[in-house]
């Protein structure tokens, strides 16, 4: 659905280097926006650059009907986005996409690295009134990072967390994949409960492809469920061009294209076929 939203934020957040930005809009995409979803913005009102840019919904309010978008300057398209103002309208498409399975008892993982954080806060938000337990592992380059994407919004959040950066500035020197592994050799479940209530637990991830795959593969030898949210460039966001398309394995063994905008972004990371041609 093509929407008219309203600007009512938009502007650089933490340090000035890392560029990233928080949009909030006002108007119709909050109304049935789920977390995992995502927006396909117009960023000039030319023809170039002629694609509207896909950026995740990180927060959703529906009493204020706002939802909120974090981006990080990536290039043209992005950089426009910086320059629009307060109270400007914006088109956006959507909510486009296949979200996160909300689960509704038990455990859930989420493991973010990088700016995949933000599709997550949105999947934290939602999960904050229901029964389920919530743990994020978080991976950065650097504290500069993660103060810029938002770091305090989690303790906000109340969410459990730990970090690591590869600088080790913040939190354990290392990767995230590597937090995943020392929490699931720990004796107890991530959010503390005795082993036993470990069927009910599962994760959810976004990242880096070589991340996501890491993250799977380690999830799937503890037999953890996964889901993974996949970024790939894409043109119409609604899966008519097969511009972003993935490849992934059918039950019946068989390679498989799927659209990351429509039957994704989120995939069961058991079917993504990670290291087929794409
Ligand atoms: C479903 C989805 C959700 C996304 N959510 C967010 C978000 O919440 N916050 C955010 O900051 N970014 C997000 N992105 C990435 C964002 O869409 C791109 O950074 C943006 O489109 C870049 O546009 P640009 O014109 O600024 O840069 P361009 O000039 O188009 O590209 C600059 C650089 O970024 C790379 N790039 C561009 N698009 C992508 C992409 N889709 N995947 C990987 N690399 C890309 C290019 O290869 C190039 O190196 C998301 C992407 C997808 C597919």
């Amino acid at each position: 659905m093509y929407l008219q939203e309203r600007v009512v934020e938009n502007r650089l957040i933490g340090y000035p280097d890392q560029g990233i930005y928080k949009l909030v809009l006002y108007g119709q995409v909050a109304k049935s926006a789920k977390p995992g979803q995502f927006v396909h913005i117009q960023v000039s009102d030319t023809y170039d650059p002629l694609l509207r840019r896909p950026l995740s919904i990180a927060g959703i309010d529906q009493d204020r009907e706002e939802v909120t978008i974090y981006y990080r300057v990536a290039g043209k398209g992005t950089d426009l986005l910086t320059r629009i103002s307060v109270n400007e309208q914006v088109s956006a498409l959507g909510p486009l996409g296949t979200g996160f399975t909300i689960p509704h008892t038990g455990e859930l993982l989420l493991i973010a690295g990088g700016i995949g954080v933000f599709p997550l806060y949105s999947l934290i938000q939602v999960l904050s009134t229901a029964k389920v337990s919530v743990k994020l592992l978080w991976g950065g380059e650097n504290q500069e990072f993660l103060e810029s994407a938002d770091f305090n919004y989690l303790k906000y959040l109340g969410v459990d967390y730990e970090v690591s950066t590869l600088d080790g500035s913040l939190g354990y020197q290392g990767l995230v994949t590597d937090l995943l592994e020392k929490e699931l050799k720990t004796s107890k479940t991530p959010t503390g409960k005795e082993i036993k209530s470990a069927r009910l637990l599962r994760a959810a991830a976004c990242g880096p492809r070589g991340m996501l795959k890491a993250v799977t593969a380690i999830c799937l030898k503890n037999d953890i469920p996964v889901e993974v949210s996949l970024e790939e460039r894409m043109a119409c966001g609604i899966g008519a061009c097969l511009g972003c398309v993935c490849t992934v394995r059918g039950k019946d063994g068989n390679l498989k294209r799927k659209r990351v905008c429509k039957e994704g972004p989120v995939f069961d990371g058991e079917e993504v076929a990670w290291d087929a041609e794409v």
